[in-house]
């Protein structure tokens, strides 16, 4: 039996295996059961492969946000699958929200105590529960039925199991402890907010992307920005470069980066025009001398734009936000330096760069710690180049600074190179800016550099300027700032292509309880309130 799907807005549905056939099944049946609801709904889908699925799907172990192709045909359901690759029981640990629906396969995977504990960790009371036991040959003492049973799951013998993701064979449970449910570990969760209206400051990459992340779940969502238009700030450049980043430990960082990767170029592909606002290029790191095949350029600006074209999304431009007040405990209020009121909004995301942090202090409420972050100003060095010309190589270089030997720009074929990375108070004049760059193009590709000498020396070089907000840990402060409905993703540094979609979506599962692009562990390291 399917469950009820009018009862709530969000679905969330934890499979403990994987099976694509079902999880289609479920998809499907999913849009044709909501097809009649005005609201907006999302399913999301959480499976559990092992090491061996994942490698045939080319996943490494951890959690991937998957978008591609499970586009549904109402532009207001959205089927969300997250697939987490590893042990059940060390994947259900990492898991971070409470499902509706489970369905547990112990042919799949032994069932044994821990497991069915950390699985209860991942049930609210009433979670509906579907099992397909084990034969009996493979019975073990003491039964399936009798660890669920000790682990507060109550089985419901006589309802009909036609749900599409189980055999016939399946039984139902409800998870209804008889006692009461608490947690000795760590929980990150906060209360789930209906989709309504929400206010975010700052349209670059940051707000942007949390405004399309929301915008898909049903919010309304308006994107406040000083500027007269979008991407005004660091998301500005003309074309910025994601290279993932190699470690001997594959630290914390370098998985971040290569998860937020994976799903901007999801984003790329569904949004962007290839060859014009993107391609895959994939990137050379001559540092360690790594190909990446998932690096990529982008145009910032385009994909700010793409977000931004949701039709629940309104941007007003020319919005300077000089102070936030909390109104009762539910509203928050931003006002203009004049002391006029611009907004009245139940959540607000602060997705303004540095300006997030002033902001957070303007508040009379005592806010989670934020860091002290740092600005850091950076030039790039760009220029036309002829389409044929044999001292660019064809793909995307770094190591100690960039290029992006090819693409296109209003009035032809560009390369671009930099960034340098001063401290704000460090006043450069443009050409040092220039030279610096140019010295470090001589390491990374001395053909390229020898031919632009000239370009450089005789100042014909075009440049951009920008400002990046950097947290001392180098990786983007992302969650609540307050309980009740102020959050912040803000310090994107130089990643802000890598990692604003991870944040975005990081961010939008928190606010609606929903589960999480990245295990817990790897979460934490972007969190405010960690
Ligand atoms: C020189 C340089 C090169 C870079 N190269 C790369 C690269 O190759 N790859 C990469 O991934 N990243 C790169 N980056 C980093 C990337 O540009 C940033 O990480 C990203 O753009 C940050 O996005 P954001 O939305 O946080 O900030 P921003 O794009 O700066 O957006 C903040 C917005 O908030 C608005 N705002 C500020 N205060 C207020 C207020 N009080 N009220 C209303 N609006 C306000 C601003 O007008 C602005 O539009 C580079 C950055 C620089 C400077």
């Amino acid at each position: 039996m399917l469950p009820d799907w009018s009862e709530q807005n969000v679905w969330r549905w934890l499979f403990t295996f994987y099976d694509a056939q079902q999880l289609e099944d479920i998809q499907k049946a999913w849009v044709l059961n909501t097809q009649d609801s005005k609201l907006s709904k999302t399913l999301h889908l959480v499976a559990c492969l092992s090491t061996e699925q994942g490698q045939a799907q080319h996943l490494e172990p951890g959690f991937h946000r998957l978008e591609a192709g499970l586009d549904t045909p109402h532009p207001n359901r959205q089927v969300l699958l997250t697939h987490c690759v590893g042990q059940v029981a060390d994947t259900l640990k990492e898991l971070e929200f409470e499902a509706d629906v489970v369905s547990l396969d112990a042919t799949a995977a032994p069932c044994n105590r821990w497991t069915l504990q950390a699985l209860a960790r991942c049930c609210r009371r009433g979670t509906q529960v579907w099992v397909q036991p084990p034969p009996e040959s493979q019975e073990t003492e003491p039964s399936l039925t009798v660890l669920l049973s000790q682990t507060g799951f109550v089985a419901y013998p006589n309802t009909p199991t036609q749900t599409p993701a189980l055999s016939p064979q399946a039984l139902s449970y409800t998870y209804n402890p008889k006692w009461y449910i608490k947690t000795q570990r760590r929980i990150w969760r906060t209360p789930a907010q209906e989709p309504g209206h929400c206010t975010v400051v700052g349209a670059g990459l940051a707000g942007a992307s949390v405004a399309y992340a929301l915008a898909r779940r049903g919010w309304r969502v308006l994107v406040l920005d000083a500027a007269p238009m979008s991407a005004a700030g660091a998301s500005g450049l003309p074309a910025g470069l994601m290279a993932p980043q190699d470690s001997r430990d594959d630290s914390p960082r370098s998985r971040l980066i290569r998860a937020g990767i994976a799903l901007t170029n999801q984003h790329a592909q569904r949004l962007l025009i290839e060859g014009q606002d993107w391609a895959p290029s994939g990137v050379m790191t001559l540092t360690t001398e790594t190909w990446h095949p998932s690096g990529a350029w982008i145009r910032p600006g385009q994909l700010v734009r793409a977000w931004l074209a949701h039709p629940l999304i309104t941007f007003q431009g020319h919005t300077h936000v000089a102070r936030i007040s909390q109104e009762g405990t539910q509203n928050w209020q931003l006002w203009d330096a004049q002391g006029q009121l611009i907004h009245t909004s139940s959540c607000v995301v602060l997705a303004n760069a540095g300006g997030a942090f002033e902001l957070a202090k303007t508040c009379f409420t005592p806010l989670a710690k934020l860091p002290a972050v740092e600005q850091l100003q950076g030039v790039l060095s760009w220029g036309y180049r002829e389409a044929e010309d044999p001292n660019f190589a064809k793909h995307p270089v770094n190591g100690h600074g960039s290029l992006i030997p090819q693409f296109p720009m209003p009035e032809g074929w560009a390369w671009i190179t930099g960034a340098t990375y001063e401290p704000f108070g460090n006043k450069l004049e443009l050409h040092q800016h220039h030279q610096h760059n140019l010295e470090r193009l001589r390491q990374l590709q001395p053909r390229t550099a020898q031919a632009l000498a000239e370009t450089f020396e005789q100042n014909r070089v075009r440049h951009w300027v920008g400002t990046r907000c950097v947290s001392p840990k180098r990786l983007p402060c992302v969650g609540p700032l307050e309980a009740s409905g102020l959050w912040i993703h803000a310090a994107l540094g130089s990643r802000g292509l890598s990692l604003s979609a991870l944040g975005a979506e990081l961010l939008a599962s928190r606010i609606g309880a929903e589960p999480w692009p990245l295990s817990n562990d790897l979460a934490q390291h972007l969190m405010v309130d960690g």
